[in-house]
């Protein structure tokens, strides 16, 4: 009875999460502060039943949280809130009203689907044990927004059984879901090496130390370090995305600056990266006898799915919408994420859910982060019985 009844609660919400994620998507905010974000989603929640705290200081949270009458494990859902510094090249209705901001990586989405799912739970709470917290965090996109509300004292993390999320992924075909056991989206690093030679004449450059030819060397040789460096079955990905260096045609100029991210699923193959590139932009300068400083920014954790939690997922998932409507992926993800920051404490799922529309084909899809990015609002409502359902599952299994 229980799953049947989730699925329809969450039709009847479809309406109400469409106007919340139009309003959200028509101001997007970005960084750790979303305070307009933070009050919708506060006015949206049931506030009758449960108990809503907010975030009042630099990072905007805000925690909803149900109990049940009855003894049972205590469960975190977290949505995230902020959106991207990106020009929106689209035109609808509810089109970004905010110059330069979009929400383009479907947070409006991830957040109308939790309020969604609040509203579920209150209508079968009695039928789960324990306590459900949902946890709407900012600064996903960069700003360690999870590490600032754990700080912030947003939530006890130590309290929680298991944290689940959902991610939207416009790759898959709207309603359906994708789910990976173990490692699921990598770790990041960014990394930045100065090469500083000896600027001159462009015509003499025998006579200075040329610091950009040492930093194209540099960029390819990282290539063939990674290639070379680690095992072909553990996956790592260099990539310099900027390079910078000189200011016109006749100059030699005296520095150059690549910049770029480390992606990996493990801390041995991370430090392997971090100790290669540098022995690597240390040994190509001094072949060229130039100098260069590396330096290293911390980034996410891999996101590492719990094995038996992801079980109970999937057949939850398929009791609630079938066999046909969930995928196992066959291969992890180089994008990143904070949900690693919850993970680290807690054992926890974030599962995939498609939001490609049906007339839009595999080919075409807007990726996340795109300027065109174009969700199906209909997804929703599988996701919001998805969360409800995956927050009051039986995890009494998990303990025999
Ligand atoms: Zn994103
Ligand atoms: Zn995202």
């Amino acid at each position: 009875m229980g799953k049947n009844q989730e699925h329809a609660l969450s039709k009847e919400l479809l309406p109400m999460m469409m106007k919340l994620r139009r309003e959200i998507h028509h101001h997007p905010e970005l960084g750790l502060s979303n305070p307009n974000t933070q009050r919708l989603i506060s006015e949206a929640l049931p506030g009758d039943f449960g108990s809503i705290r907010l975030g009042r200081g630099q990072t905007t949270w805000l925690t909803f949280t149900l109990r049940s009458e009855r003894e049972g494990p205590n469960i975190l859902l977290r949505a995230d809130t902020d959106a991207l510094p990106i020009d929106e090249n689209k035109s609808t209705a509810h089109s970004s009203q905010i110059d330069g901001v979009m929400h383009a990586c479907g947070h409006d989405l991830h957040t109308s689907m939790a309020v969604g799912a609040a509203h579920v739970l209150c209508s079968t709470r009695n039928e789960w044990d324990g306590s459900i917290t949902v946890l709407f965090q900012p600064g996903e996109e960069g700003f360690f927004g999870a590490e600032h509300c754990l700080a912030d004292g947003a939530i006890e993390l130590s309290l929680f059984d298991a944290v689940f999320a959902l991610h939207v992924d416009p790759k898959l075909l709207s309603g359906h879901f994708a789910v990976k056991s173990g490692e699921l989206l990598a770790g990041s690093d960014t990394f930045m090496i100065t090469v500083n030679g000896i600027g001159g004449h462009a015509s003499e450059p025998h006579l200075g130390r040329d610091p950009i030819a040492v930093a194209c060397e540099i960029a390819l040789a990282l290539q063939i370090m990674v290639t070379r460096t680690v095992d072909p079955f553990k996956p790592a990905v260099i990539t310099v995305s900027k390079i910078e260096g000189g200011s016109t045609r006749n100059v030699m100029p005296s520095s150059a600056q690549l910049i770029g991210t480390i992606r990996s699923f493990s801390q041995s193959n991370k430090e392997l990266m971090r100790t290669s590139l540098q022995r690597v932009a240390d040994g190509i300068c001094s072949a060229h006898d130039v100098s260069c400083q590396v330096s290293f920014t911390r980034g996410y954790s891999p996101t590492i799915n719990d094995p038996r939690l992801t079980d109970l997922v999937t057949k939850t998932t398929s009791e609630l919408f079938g066999h046909s409507r969930i995928e196992t992926l066959a291969t992890a993800r180089m994008g990143s994420e904070d949900f690693s920051t919850y993970l680290g404490s807690v054992p926890g799922v974030m599962t995939m859910i498609g939001c490609r529309k049906p007339e839009t084909s595999l080919e075409v899809a807007a990726p996340l982060h795109s300027d065109q990015f174009d969700p199906d609002e209909n997804a929703m409502a599988d996701g919001a019985a998805f969360l409800a359902s995956v927050a009051s599952m039986n995890l009494r299994t998990l303990h025999e």
